[in-house]
């Protein structure tokens, strides 16, 4: 699986991490279902909007585009996105890039311009095979040098860019000039590197379909004669307050501004994913607060669960209950296996909660009922993400307590270790000593209102 990753120039906005998560759960299902999956994650640290920037700040290229890849993984951690397993960098692959142009010039489909060089979109004859892009009134030679234009001036694009003042101290001397790739030739050398010339799942959001996906298609079906890619798919936008995410509007956020407002991250990764791929969202803080109690309800009953279980008594087994959970997941599998039909995945889910929070307070469910439904969910979390998410929510600093606490125990200091964990609960973690070790929990944060 190739997915399209960040241009690291400033931190991604909410709006790129909604592809991110969908390509997250995308991966995770699949897993789910049984399959191996080797996933693939450009990052783009060359481009007209990188070296303006690392120019503006006076610093090189490398060090400005490292402040925002280290940003993109602490925001991958926050929102429980699980690392892909390679994270290829547009600047540690320019041989392959310039290889993949060569073999396009010898094929006859690139041809050299005032030292660039731009692929001839009428001799690849497919183009416009998934953006259905009209190209029957093309000019011929017309030609655009930027990565992006829209699907109006379909015309030949540049798979290399000749040096130019703009560009400062980046540049690469190769045989087929001074200058460096294209944005789109990246995609196309990177995926095949690493999943070779035919591969199954291409994803991106939509905006991605025209041109650079269009390209990266008459890239690598013409320089290698073969499928490239067999399955796409495209998750929607993220509108913001109704509108386009734009600064100037003041309805842009990043992950890190809901963050410093106290949101909680597994709340905007279920907000992010809770609907069709395939359908817009329309992102506001007031939907942000409601997917934050629902998430909460469900860590709630989760714990009331893992609670009840343990204290219920002997409660007969209910065969209802049981019949419950086995549809459930059923069902949840069927949704899923039909697109990734989230929002009705969810419903199930629901569902299940409600019924069981009611079997409980009838007194109507055994322990082995509530430890079946426990692991079902736990199950489904692989899937989900945003239930189980312990690892990550601990600070440095907590970790480093707990850890103290251990080693005050082990020396027998009952007295320093009781300290540490007042000290917890000051920080909103409620230490659980059992059989298998210590395990930990949150207080539930209070929301914002
Ligand atoms: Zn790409």
């Amino acid at each position: 699986m190739y997915t399209c990753g960040p241009t690291v120039y400033q931190f991604a906005h909410i709006g790129n991490f909604r592809a991110y998560i969908f390509e997250d759960v995308l991966r995770r299902y699949l897993k789910y279902k049984g399959h191996r999956v080797i996933q693939v994650m450009n990052i783009t640290d060359v481009d007209d909007k990188t070296i303006s920037g690392s120019r503006r700040e006076g610093i090189p290229l490398s060090q400005y585009t490292a402040r925002y890849i280290k940003a993109f993984f602490d925001d991958l951690d926050a929102l429980n996105i699980e690392r892909a397993e390679f994270y290829p960098r547009a600047t540690e692959h320019v041989d392959e890039m310039v290889a993949l142009i060569k073999k396009l010039i010898d094929k006859g489909y690139g041809y050299k311009s005032e030292g660039s060089i731009y692929f001839d979109i009428s001799k690849f004859k497919e183009y416009g095979m998934l953006s259905k892009v009209n190209v029957s009134e093309l000019k011929p030679g017309a030609r655009v040098r930027a990565d992006e234009y829209e699907k109006e001036e379909a015309r030949d694009f540049a798979l290399w860019r000749a040096w130019d003042e703009d560009d400062g101290d980046v540049f690469w001397e190769t045989d087929i000039g001074k200058g460096r790739p294209g944005w789109h030739i990246e995609c196309s050398a990177m995926s095949m590197k690493y999943l070779g010339e035919e591969f199954d799942i291409h994803t991106g959001g939509i905006d991605n379909i025209f041109p650079h996906h269009e390209n990266e298609i008459a890239q690598s079906r013409a320089a290698t004669g073969k499928g490239f890619v067999r399955y796409w798919l495209h998750c929607e936008h993220l509108l913001a307050d109704g509108r386009k995410m734009s600064k100037s509007l003041g309805n842009y956020y990043t992950l890190r501004d809901l963050l410093d407002k106290g949101y909680d991250p597994r709340a905007i990764r279920y907000l992010l994913m809770f609907a069709h791929y395939k359908a817009p969202i329309n992102f506001t803080e007031e939907g942000l607060k409601a997917a934050q109690n629902t998430v909460l309800s469900l860590i709630d009953f989760l714990d009331r669960l893992q609670e009840a279980k343990d204290d219920i008594g002997n409660t007969k087994y209910n065969e209802g209950l049981h019949e419950k959970a086995l549809s459930t997941a059923r069902e949840f599998e069927e949704y899923m296996d039909d697109d990734l039909d989230m929002p009705r995945a969810m419903a199930v889910v629901h569902d299940l909660a409600r019924e069981t929070n009611r079997a409980i307070e009838n007194g109507d469910a055994s322990s082995e009922n509530l430890e079946e439904i426990y692991d079902l969910l736990m199950r489904l979390d692989s899937v989900l993400g945003f239930l189980k998410h312990e690892r990550e929510r601990l600070t440095a600093d907590d970790v480093r307590l707990m850890e103290e606490r251990e080693h005050a125990r082990k020396r027998g200091d009952y007295a320093a270790a009781d300290s540490i964990r007042t000290q917890l609960l000051q920080r909103g973690i409620i230490l659980e000593d059992t059989p298998q070790g210590v395990r930990w929990r949150r207080i539930r944060p209070v929301t914002h209102q």
